[in-house]
Protein backbone atom coordinates (compact mmCIF):
# COMPACT_ATOMS: atom_id res chain seq x y z
CA UNK A 1 0.00 0.00 0.00
CA UNK A 2 1.33 3.41 -0.91
CA UNK A 3 0.15 6.60 0.64
CA UNK A 4 -0.77 9.29 -2.92
CA UNK A 5 -2.46 12.23 -0.94
CA UNK A 6 -2.65 13.57 2.01
CA UNK A 7 -5.98 16.30 2.72
CA UNK A 8 -5.60 18.35 5.74
CA UNK A 9 -8.75 20.07 7.17
CA UNK A 10 -9.73 22.56 10.23
CA UNK A 11 -12.22 21.09 12.17
CA UNK A 12 -14.50 23.88 14.02
CA UNK A 13 -16.88 23.10 15.73
CA UNK A 14 -19.32 25.47 17.99
CA UNK A 15 -19.71 24.30 22.00
CA UNK A 16 -23.30 24.92 23.70
CA UNK A 17 -21.52 26.41 26.70
CA UNK A 18 -17.69 27.57 26.77
CA UNK A 19 -15.38 25.02 28.24
CA UNK A 20 -13.41 26.15 31.09
CA UNK A 21 -10.77 24.92 33.18
CA UNK A 22 -8.04 26.97 35.55
CA UNK A 23 -5.30 27.90 32.34
CA UNK A 24 -7.71 28.43 29.51
CA UNK A 25 -11.21 29.17 28.22
CA UNK A 26 -12.75 27.55 24.88
CA UNK A 27 -15.33 28.66 23.04
CA UNK A 28 -15.48 26.00 20.12
CA UNK A 29 -13.38 23.15 19.55
CA UNK A 30 -10.85 24.37 16.72
CA UNK A 31 -9.46 20.79 15.59
CA UNK A 32 -7.43 18.93 13.13
CA UNK A 33 -8.86 16.49 10.53
CA UNK A 34 -6.36 14.17 8.31
CA UNK A 35 -7.40 12.30 5.36
CA UNK A 36 -4.32 9.86 4.23
CA UNK A 37 -5.54 7.96 0.26
CA UNK A 38 -4.03 5.27 -0.82
CA UNK A 39 -3.52 3.55 -4.02
CA UNK A 40 -6.36 1.10 -2.56
CA UNK A 41 -9.91 1.87 -1.93
CA UNK A 42 -8.78 2.63 1.68
CA UNK A 43 -8.97 5.70 3.17
CA UNK A 44 -7.61 6.76 7.04
CA UNK A 45 -9.00 9.27 9.11
CA UNK A 46 -7.25 10.79 12.08
CA UNK A 47 -8.16 14.10 14.50
CA UNK A 48 -6.66 15.85 17.20
CA UNK A 49 -7.74 18.46 19.37
CA UNK A 50 -5.29 21.08 20.59
CA UNK A 51 -5.84 22.88 24.19
CA UNK A 52 -3.27 25.57 23.02
CA UNK A 53 -2.01 26.07 26.98
CA UNK A 54 -2.32 22.68 27.90
CA UNK A 55 -0.22 21.45 24.88
CA UNK A 56 1.67 24.63 23.27
CA UNK A 57 0.22 23.73 20.08
CA UNK A 58 -2.69 25.91 17.96
CA UNK A 59 -4.97 24.38 15.33
CA UNK A 60 -2.38 27.08 12.75
CA UNK A 61 0.55 25.52 13.95
CA UNK A 62 -0.97 22.11 13.88
CA UNK A 63 -2.56 23.22 10.20
CA UNK A 64 0.89 24.19 9.18
CA UNK A 65 2.82 21.38 10.45
CA UNK A 66 0.44 18.58 8.58
CA UNK A 67 1.50 20.08 5.52
CA UNK A 68 5.44 19.03 6.61
CA UNK A 69 4.46 15.63 7.59
CA UNK A 70 1.82 15.18 4.54
CA UNK A 71 5.38 15.51 2.30
CA UNK A 72 7.43 13.33 5.07
CA UNK A 73 4.47 10.55 4.22
CA UNK A 74 3.67 10.39 0.71
CA UNK A 75 4.76 8.06 -1.47
CA UNK A 76 5.58 5.69 1.34
CA UNK A 77 3.85 2.29 2.90
CA UNK A 78 1.33 3.55 5.82
CA UNK A 79 1.40 -0.17 6.76
CA UNK A 80 5.05 0.07 7.86
CA UNK A 81 3.39 2.27 10.85
CA UNK A 82 6.56 2.31 13.19
CA UNK A 83 8.76 3.56 10.74
CA UNK A 84 6.51 5.80 9.69
CA UNK A 85 5.70 7.47 13.08
CA UNK A 86 9.93 7.27 13.70
CA UNK A 87 9.84 9.84 10.18
CA UNK A 88 7.41 12.02 11.55
CA UNK A 89 9.59 12.14 14.86
CA UNK A 90 12.55 12.52 12.95
CA UNK A 91 10.89 15.30 10.94
CA UNK A 92 10.16 17.81 13.15
CA UNK A 93 10.51 16.11 17.39
CA UNK A 94 7.75 16.83 19.57
CA UNK A 95 3.98 18.50 18.38
CA UNK A 96 2.41 15.17 20.04
CA UNK A 97 -1.05 16.70 19.43
CA UNK A 98 -0.73 16.82 15.21
CA UNK A 99 1.57 13.98 15.13
CA UNK A 100 -1.42 11.64 17.26
CA UNK A 101 -4.00 12.99 13.79
CA UNK A 102 -1.33 11.21 11.70
CA UNK A 103 -0.86 8.20 14.33
CA UNK A 104 -4.69 7.53 14.18
CA UNK A 105 -5.55 7.66 10.33
CA UNK A 106 -2.11 5.41 9.95
CA UNK A 107 -3.80 2.46 12.68
CA UNK A 108 -7.42 2.97 10.91
CA UNK A 109 -5.52 2.00 7.61
CA UNK A 110 -3.80 -0.65 9.23
CA UNK A 111 -7.13 -2.28 10.98
CA UNK A 112 -9.21 -1.60 7.34
CA UNK A 113 -6.02 -3.58 5.59
CA UNK A 114 -6.63 -6.00 7.80
CA UNK A 115 -10.25 -6.14 7.74
CA UNK A 116 -11.20 -6.03 11.52
CA UNK A 117 -12.04 -3.03 13.79
CA UNK A 118 -9.45 -1.01 15.00
CA UNK A 119 -10.01 -2.44 18.94
CA UNK A 120 -9.44 -5.95 17.17
CA UNK A 121 -6.48 -5.39 15.74
CA UNK A 122 -5.09 -4.18 18.65
CA UNK A 123 -6.27 -7.19 20.17
CA UNK A 124 -8.86 -6.09 22.08
CA UNK A 125 -12.57 -7.21 22.99
CA UNK A 126 -15.75 -5.34 23.27
CA UNK A 127 -17.47 -6.75 26.01
CA UNK A 128 -17.08 -4.05 28.52
CA UNK A 129 -19.29 -1.33 29.21
CA UNK A 130 -17.94 2.24 28.83
CA UNK A 131 -19.66 5.11 30.40
CA UNK A 132 -18.31 8.24 30.59
CA UNK A 133 -18.33 10.78 33.33
CA UNK A 134 -19.33 14.34 32.53
CA UNK A 135 -16.98 17.58 33.13
CA UNK A 136 -17.96 20.43 34.68
CA UNK A 137 -16.47 23.59 34.14
CA UNK A 138 -14.82 25.91 36.44
CA UNK A 139 -17.17 28.54 38.08
CA UNK A 140 -19.07 29.88 40.83
CA UNK A 141 -19.79 27.27 43.34
CA UNK A 142 -23.38 27.77 42.72
CA UNK A 143 -22.99 27.50 38.79
CA UNK A 144 -21.17 24.28 39.10
CA UNK A 145 -23.49 23.23 41.73
CA UNK A 146 -26.36 23.47 39.20
CA UNK A 147 -24.50 21.89 35.99
CA UNK A 148 -23.62 19.19 38.25
CA UNK A 149 -27.16 18.35 39.45
CA UNK A 150 -28.14 18.91 35.58
CA UNK A 151 -25.62 16.24 34.76
CA UNK A 152 -26.37 13.70 37.76
CA UNK A 153 -30.49 14.05 36.52
CA UNK A 154 -28.94 13.53 32.85
CA UNK A 155 -28.10 9.76 34.28
CA UNK A 156 -24.23 10.31 34.14
CA UNK A 157 -22.31 7.67 36.53
CA UNK A 158 -20.07 10.13 37.87
CA UNK A 159 -19.49 13.85 37.65
CA UNK A 160 -15.75 15.34 37.10
CA UNK A 161 -15.23 19.03 38.51
CA UNK A 162 -12.78 21.44 37.16
CA UNK A 163 -10.80 23.44 39.91
CA UNK A 164 -7.40 25.21 40.44
CA UNK A 165 -8.24 28.57 42.03
CA UNK A 166 -6.71 27.68 45.31
CA UNK A 167 -8.09 27.00 48.20
CA UNK A 168 -10.71 28.02 49.84
CA UNK A 169 -12.56 28.67 46.60
CA UNK A 170 -12.32 24.97 45.52
CA UNK A 171 -13.40 24.13 48.58
CA UNK A 172 -16.74 25.60 48.40
CA UNK A 173 -17.12 24.61 44.88
CA UNK A 174 -16.73 20.97 45.75
CA UNK A 175 -19.15 22.00 49.40
CA UNK A 176 -21.77 23.38 46.69
CA UNK A 177 -21.86 20.22 44.76
CA UNK A 178 -22.16 18.01 47.23
CA UNK A 179 -24.82 20.13 48.58
CA UNK A 180 -27.21 19.72 45.21
CA UNK A 181 -26.27 16.55 43.92
CA UNK A 182 -25.56 14.51 47.24
CA UNK A 183 -23.14 11.39 48.08
CA UNK A 184 -24.50 8.74 46.00
CA UNK A 185 -22.58 9.27 42.74
CA UNK A 186 -18.91 9.07 42.39
CA UNK A 187 -16.82 12.75 41.77
CA UNK A 188 -13.95 13.39 39.92
CA UNK A 189 -11.45 16.78 40.28
CA UNK A 190 -8.94 17.97 37.99
CA UNK A 191 -6.82 21.06 39.18
CA UNK A 192 -5.01 21.39 35.49
CA UNK A 193 -2.09 22.43 37.39
CA UNK A 194 -3.41 25.22 39.34
CA UNK A 195 -2.24 24.68 42.74
CA UNK A 196 1.35 24.88 44.47
CA UNK A 197 2.60 22.23 46.69
CA UNK A 198 1.44 23.67 49.90
CA UNK A 199 -2.19 24.84 48.76
CA UNK A 200 -2.56 21.70 47.31
CA UNK A 201 -1.47 19.85 50.16
CA UNK A 202 -4.02 22.09 51.98
CA UNK A 203 -6.77 22.04 49.42
CA UNK A 204 -7.13 18.20 49.35
CA UNK A 205 -7.02 17.26 52.76
CA UNK A 206 -9.99 19.82 53.16
CA UNK A 207 -11.75 18.25 50.27
CA UNK A 208 -11.50 14.50 52.07
CA UNK A 209 -14.76 15.01 53.39
CA UNK A 210 -16.41 14.91 50.44
CA UNK A 211 -15.63 11.77 49.16
CA UNK A 212 -13.56 12.05 45.65
CA UNK A 213 -12.48 9.53 43.87
CA UNK A 214 -9.11 10.96 42.61
CA UNK A 215 -7.73 14.67 41.62
CA UNK A 216 -5.82 15.20 38.26
CA UNK A 217 -2.94 17.22 37.79
CA UNK A 218 -2.91 19.02 41.19
CA UNK A 219 0.49 21.30 40.46
CA UNK A 220 2.58 22.17 37.59
CA UNK A 221 3.30 19.50 34.94
CA UNK A 222 6.95 19.87 34.94
CA UNK A 223 6.96 19.08 39.10
CA UNK A 224 7.54 15.96 39.15
CA UNK A 225 8.71 16.24 42.50
CA UNK A 226 5.84 18.18 43.90
CA UNK A 227 3.68 15.76 42.47
CA UNK A 228 4.99 13.18 44.72
CA UNK A 229 5.18 15.64 47.40
CA UNK A 230 1.44 16.22 47.36
CA UNK A 231 0.95 12.55 46.64
CA UNK A 232 2.63 11.53 49.57
CA UNK A 233 0.38 13.98 51.87
CA UNK A 234 -3.08 13.67 50.00
CA UNK A 235 -5.82 11.15 51.01
CA UNK A 236 -6.76 11.82 47.79
CA UNK A 237 -5.73 9.64 45.30
CA UNK A 238 -3.55 11.56 42.97
CA UNK A 239 -3.75 10.58 38.36
CA UNK A 240 -0.82 12.40 36.62
CA UNK A 241 -2.28 14.17 33.59
CA UNK A 242 -0.19 16.69 32.31
CA UNK A 243 2.30 15.61 33.87
CA UNK A 244 2.26 12.18 31.60
CA UNK A 245 2.65 12.76 28.00
CA UNK A 246 4.53 10.25 26.47
CA UNK A 247 5.98 6.89 27.77
CA UNK A 248 9.64 8.45 29.11
CA UNK A 249 7.23 10.83 31.11
CA UNK A 250 5.17 7.82 32.52
CA UNK A 251 8.11 6.11 33.09
CA UNK A 252 9.48 8.86 35.04
CA UNK A 253 6.35 9.54 37.48
CA UNK A 254 6.40 5.83 38.17
CA UNK A 255 9.54 5.36 39.07
CA UNK A 256 9.53 8.53 41.39
CA UNK A 257 5.88 6.55 42.45
CA UNK A 258 4.57 10.31 41.91
CA UNK A 259 0.96 9.22 41.34
CA UNK A 260 -2.14 6.51 41.76
CA UNK A 261 -3.24 6.92 38.41
CA UNK A 262 -2.40 8.12 34.90
CA UNK A 263 -4.21 9.51 32.58
CA UNK A 264 -3.90 9.12 28.87
CA UNK A 265 -4.96 11.17 25.79
CA UNK A 266 -4.30 10.63 22.18
CA UNK A 267 -3.50 14.57 21.36
CA UNK A 268 -0.83 14.36 24.67
CA UNK A 269 0.70 10.87 23.74
CA UNK A 270 0.88 11.67 20.23
CA UNK A 271 -1.61 8.96 19.38
CA UNK A 272 -2.22 4.88 19.82
CA UNK A 273 1.22 3.56 19.20
CA UNK A 274 2.78 5.54 22.58
CA UNK A 275 -0.77 5.25 24.38
CA UNK A 276 -0.38 1.15 24.20
CA UNK A 277 3.06 1.79 25.78
CA UNK A 278 1.62 4.23 28.66
CA UNK A 279 -0.89 2.01 29.69
CA UNK A 280 2.51 -1.24 29.62
CA UNK A 281 4.48 0.86 31.45
CA UNK A 282 1.74 1.78 34.28
CA UNK A 283 0.54 -1.53 33.90
CA UNK A 284 4.14 -3.01 34.95
CA UNK A 285 4.04 -0.66 37.92
CA UNK A 286 0.56 -1.98 38.97
CA UNK A 287 -0.87 1.47 38.16
CA UNK A 288 -4.37 2.52 37.03
CA UNK A 289 -5.28 4.38 34.05
CA UNK A 290 -7.71 6.59 32.97
CA UNK A 291 -8.23 7.85 29.31
CA UNK A 292 -9.46 11.86 28.38
CA UNK A 293 -10.01 13.71 26.08
CA UNK A 294 -9.17 17.42 24.91
CA UNK A 295 -12.31 18.85 22.72
CA UNK A 296 -12.18 15.81 20.09
CA UNK A 297 -15.34 15.30 18.07
CA UNK A 298 -16.96 11.41 17.95
CA UNK A 299 -14.60 10.55 15.62
CA UNK A 300 -11.13 11.05 17.36
CA UNK A 301 -13.31 9.17 20.55
CA UNK A 302 -13.70 6.30 18.77
CA UNK A 303 -10.74 5.89 18.42
CA UNK A 304 -9.71 6.68 22.07
CA UNK A 305 -12.73 3.86 22.61
CA UNK A 306 -11.20 1.35 20.46
CA UNK A 307 -8.39 1.88 22.51
CA UNK A 308 -10.34 1.67 26.04
CA UNK A 309 -11.62 -1.50 24.41
CA UNK A 310 -7.82 -3.14 23.52
CA UNK A 311 -6.81 -2.68 27.27
CA UNK A 312 -8.25 -4.00 30.26
CA UNK A 313 -6.17 -1.88 32.46
CA UNK A 314 -8.10 1.55 31.41
CA UNK A 315 -10.93 1.42 33.75
CA UNK A 316 -11.82 5.35 33.98
CA UNK A 317 -13.66 6.78 31.28
CA UNK A 318 -13.48 10.93 30.59
CA UNK A 319 -15.14 10.78 26.80
CA UNK A 320 -17.54 13.46 26.87
CA UNK A 321 -15.97 16.25 24.79
CA UNK A 322 -18.39 15.49 22.17
CA UNK A 323 -20.86 15.84 24.31
CA UNK A 324 -20.61 19.88 24.48
CA UNK A 325 -20.52 20.20 20.64
CA UNK A 326 -23.32 21.85 19.05
CA UNK A 327 -23.16 19.95 16.06
CA UNK A 328 -22.23 16.42 15.52
CA UNK A 329 -20.30 16.25 11.91
CA UNK A 330 -19.26 12.33 12.26
CA UNK A 331 -20.87 9.46 10.47
CA UNK A 332 -20.53 6.23 12.05
CA UNK A 333 -18.16 5.89 15.15
CA UNK A 334 -19.35 5.32 18.86
CA UNK A 335 -22.90 5.78 19.60
CA UNK A 336 -23.94 7.61 22.46
CA UNK A 337 -27.21 5.75 24.04
CA UNK A 338 -28.25 8.12 26.91
CA UNK A 339 -26.78 8.09 31.22
CA UNK A 340 -23.14 8.15 30.16
CA UNK A 341 -23.15 5.25 28.00
CA UNK A 342 -21.19 4.73 24.56
CA UNK A 343 -21.15 1.38 22.07
CA UNK A 344 -18.66 0.92 20.07
CA UNK A 345 -20.06 -0.82 16.55
CA UNK A 346 -18.14 -3.46 15.01
CA UNK A 347 -17.41 -1.72 11.82
CA UNK A 348 -13.82 -2.48 10.24
CA UNK A 349 -11.13 0.30 10.89
CA UNK A 350 -11.85 3.20 13.23
CA UNK A 351 -15.18 3.39 11.21
CA UNK A 352 -15.69 6.85 11.32
CA UNK A 353 -15.70 9.76 8.97
CA UNK A 354 -16.92 13.19 8.79
CA UNK A 355 -19.75 14.22 6.57
CA UNK A 356 -18.08 15.87 3.45
CA UNK A 357 -20.85 18.99 3.55
CA UNK A 358 -19.83 19.91 6.51
CA UNK A 359 -16.05 19.50 5.74
CA UNK A 360 -17.04 21.52 2.68
CA UNK A 361 -17.07 24.70 4.80
CA UNK A 362 -14.05 23.97 6.23
CA UNK A 363 -10.43 25.14 5.06
CA UNK A 364 -8.66 22.78 3.45
CA UNK A 365 -5.04 21.62 1.94
CA UNK A 366 -4.30 18.87 0.26
CA UNK A 367 -0.39 17.41 -0.24
MG1 LIG B 1 -7.05 16.55 33.38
Amino acid sequence: MKITEIEIYKLNIPLHQPFVISIGKYDSATNILIKIKTDTDFIGYGECSPLVNLVGETQETEFELAKNFAFVLKGKNPLELEDRLADLEKAIPGNYTIKSAFDMALYDLASKNAGVPLYKFLGGSNNRDIYTDMTVSIDTPEKMASDALKFKNDGFPSIKLKLGSGYPEDVKRVEAVRNAIGYDIPLRIDANQGWDTVTAIKTLNALDKFDIDHCEEPVAKWNNKALKTVRDASPIAIMADESVFDHRDAFRVVAMEACDYINIKLSKSGGINTALKIVAIAESAGIKTQVGCMLESRLGLTALTHLVASRNNIIHFDIDSSLMHSEDPVIGGIKYVGNGKWILPETVGLGAEIDLAFLDKMEKAIV
